[in-house]
């Protein structure tokens, strides 16, 4: 019936259809036919899909702050639980007893070269009712500060990154001693304390500049999106690339019986007091400021000469915090596959927010309950998923990705079984999708882009991206958009609930998300409320509904597919491109040290930072030593080769049996390593890693690449030997899924 439909069609519209054949390639993984019968599925799913929902879950969802262990939080968990069950889903809520901190005490005051007192609370709005529910608020903080009582002269750190206090260095000013006041941005927030008590800071102090979110970006909350002079980013200081999740129980789940550290102990707590503050309340720290002017980069919004320091303001900050043991709750909904039980797709987003968090998390989670519902609809009709479906709503994500990563610790034999790949989305907006991830997955991602409308424009998602790359300036991602059929897909640095997925258990992972068109300042702050999404971010929740066909079709290809949709030839092509800027980075440093040495030695060192006065000379670096890449460039030529081989296969459309699924699936594992990364063996993952010194932004081949960054030549060498092995064990695995 479905056959003669078509084919009646085709011969109605003969010019639609050749370009329609000419969009709509075989979905890899399947063969023409079943290609047809998985996107006729995905335009039922699609039709289940509803604005109108979506826009009533986020208003229910987001009414008041609903963060880990509050009660509003636990009626969260309850909505989203028993929606899961009306859908038909096998739901359950999963406890675990995490370390939670919460401010006791926060203290702020300038006490030279005169008094101030900083308000450390956000303005209730008369515009927007949200910011008048805050029995539950979580006042400005970052998370897992240290406890500290503190006074000292403030140092201008600017964003606090290792570049920063290079110059810093250049003009000789240390933070030694001092609280060091950086602005967000330019790194991981948690980067800014951890650099600063790295260099001896006694504290550190961050806050929103106004040329970054505020109103020197744009008009400010409520008139416009951008950030309101009280608005105060709060977050995680976690010292997440060590490891991700509960403080006290690395690598296993946070059960109640399990061993736990004692605090003291705990390697990811700052080590010196941190806090977050307003532009507003940092307005009379930074006016009172003297020593150097900033270097031109430096200057901020405020409307002020800003100074490096040190002092003569001086500050005196104190910080208690709650460290409580609370329950954080994840929901579990299971839909069992008719065909292969036993491979898990699996499809995250978290539930908790710092405050009412519309925009973060829940405008992503409403996109995955439609996705859910729909789901339960089409298996309602005998259309359910041939692999087993799992939709988690995760908790305490904000406090460092702790529901996720304590479900992935606890049952990571099974996972490591059983686990087919894991779809993110954390928040949403509108505009561009963007979707990073494993790119083993790089070529399905682009089908499913090239077969979603954009909302606006009515073209697809995929072609809107087109167009944005097209006028992004990047010279080379412009020129790639003629010689590379596919869209890039970014490697995945942390941030989100993938972190205990692909890189602690190198399982194929994808983030999804609309965004670009919706900048704004609301991020963790007391703004990021419904009145506040539904007006700046996706009003109508259209991209809500487009977000939830990306993710949806990603979800049912994966569970549907006859073999697959993995592919290695992306993989291959985007390595070489790492190993090749790994190899470019080594040569940039080695000429850049010789250069910086031989103008020391001439004594004409200038700084094009400032060059209207003169800085005393750095110390001679090391010469950077020549690399032997060659096991490098081997272990990706074998894995090229292996690549075609296997491409021929899935060019043919031909299925895989149970077994071969399963060394598809489980090929993601050839990537990782029992021992981890040098320092930090929770993450196994060998090609994608948050920076250890960038915090959210990733680090490919990071073993190779932080060991030379880091001047650690030694360990590069080591490195080397290590990356290519495992590339090696990818094209093996690639071999024998050819033969
Ligand atoms: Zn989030």
């Amino acid at each position: 019936m479905r056959l003669i439909t078509r084919l009646f069609a085709l011969s109605l519209a003969m010019i639609a259809t050749v370009s329609e054949a000419q969009t709509r390639e075989t979905l890899l993984g399947f063969d023409d036919v079943s290609s047809e019968t998985q996107r006729e599925l995905e335009a039922e799913f699609d039709s289940h899909l509803s604005s109108s929902e979506l826009d009533e879950w986020l208003r229910i969802m987001s009414r008041e702050p609903h963060h880990v262990g509050s009660a509003a939080g636990s009626e969260v968990v309850e909505f989203v639980a028993g929606k899961f069950r009306s859908w038909g889903y096998d739901t359950e809520v999963v406890e675990y007893e995490v370390l939670f901190p919460s401010p006791r005490t926060r203290q702020l005051d300038l006490v030279a070269p005169h008094r101030f007192s900083a308000s450390l609370t956000e303005d209730s709005l008369a515009e927007d009712s949200s910011t008048s529910r805050i029995d539950n608020l979580l006042p400005p903080y970052n998370a897992f500060s240290i406890d500290g009582d503190v006074e000292a002269e403030l140092v201008f750190v600017n964003y606090g990154t290792p570049a920063d206090y290079e110059i810093l260095d250049r003009y000789g000013i240390s933070v030694e001693g001092k609280i060091a006041i950086s602005r967000y941005g330019g790194s991981w927030r948690g980067i800014k304390p951890k650099l600063a008590a790295e260099k001896g800071a006694i504290g550190t102090i961050i806050y929103s500049d106004p040329a970054d979110d505020g109103y020197g970006a744009g008009d400010t909350y409520p008139d416009g999106p951008f950030k309101h002079e009280s608005a105060v980013q709060r977050g995680s200081v976690m010292d997440m690339p060590t490891y991700p999740g509960d403080v006290l129980t690395p690598f296993v789940g946070a059960t109640s019986e399990a061993q736990r550290l004692p605090r003291e102990d705990a390697p990811t707590i700052t080590k010196i007091p941190v806090l977050p503050i307003s532009y507003r309340d940092a307005l009379p720290l930074l006016e009172a400021m003297g020593g150097e002017v900033v270097p031109p980069q430096w200057r901020g919004g405020l409307p002020i000469t800003y100074h490096l320091g040190p002092g003569p303001a001086r500050v005196h900050m104190k910080l208690e915090f709650n460290w409580d043991m609370v329950t954080a709750y994840d929901v579990i909904a299971t839909l069992e596959g008719s065909e292969y039980p036993d491979q898990w797709v699996i499809r995250g987003n978290h539930h908790d927010g710092w405050n009412h968090g519309a925009a973060d998390p829940i405008s992503g989670l409403v996109a995955l309950m439609s996705e859910a519902q729909a789901l339960g609809e089409l298996a309602a009709t005998g259309n359910g998923p041939k692999r087993t479906v799992v939709y988690a709503a995760w908790d305490s994500e904000e406090q460092g990705l702790i529901g996720s990563t304590e479900w992935v610790e606890q049952h990571a034999t099974v996972l490591d079984e059983r686990a087919v790949a894991y779809i993110n989305t954390d928040g949403n907006s509108r505009g561009f999708v963007n979707i990073g991830g494993s790119h083993v997955l790089e070529k399905m991602a682009n089908q499913v882009m090239n077969d979603v409308e954009d909302p606006q424009t009515g073209v697809s998602v995929a072609e809107r991206r087109r167009a944005r790359v097209e006028v992004s300036g990047n010279p080379q991602a412009r020129a790639e958009l003629k010689s590379r059929a596919d869209l890039r897909i970014s490697p995945l640095g942390s941030g989100s609930d993938y972190s205990p997925f692909l890189q602690h258990l190198g399982i194929a992972s994808l983030n999804i998300g609309f965004g670009g068109e919706g900048r704004d300042g609301s991020y963790h702050t007391l703004y990021d409320t419904y009145e506040h999404y539904t007006k700046f971010r996706d009003p109508g929740m259209e991209y809500g509904v487009a977000l939830a066909k990306v993710a949806g079709r990603a979800t049912l290809r994966l569970a549907n597919a006859p073999r697959l949709p993995f592919e290695f030839t992306a993989l291959a092509d985007n390595l070489s491109l790492y190993v090749e800027q790994i190899e470019e980075l080594a040569e940039d440093m080695r000429t850049e040290t010789v250069e910086t040495n031989a103008r020391i030695d001439s004594g004409v060192y200038a700084l094009a930072l400032d060059p209207t006065r003169s800085f005393a000379a750095p110390l001679h670096k090391e010469e950077v030593p020549f690399f032997n890449f060659a096991p490098l460039k081997n272990a990706m030529d074998a894995l090229e080769q292996a690549a075609g081989a296997y491409a021929k296969i899935t060019i043919s459309g031909a299925a895989a049996n149970e077994q071969q699924n399963k060394l598809l699936f489980t090929s993601e594992r050839e990537l990782t390593r029992d021992d981890g990364l040098p320092g930090r063996p929770w993450f196994t993952h060998h090609i994608y890693a948050p920076g250890f010194y960038t915090g959210y932004g990733v680090k490919t081949i990071p073993g190779v690449r932080e060991a030379i960054e880091q001047r650690q030549y030694e360990l590069a060498e080591d490195e080397i030997y290590v990356a290519a092995e495992v590339i090696e064990g990818m094209a093996a695995r690639v071999r024998e899924l050819a033969e």
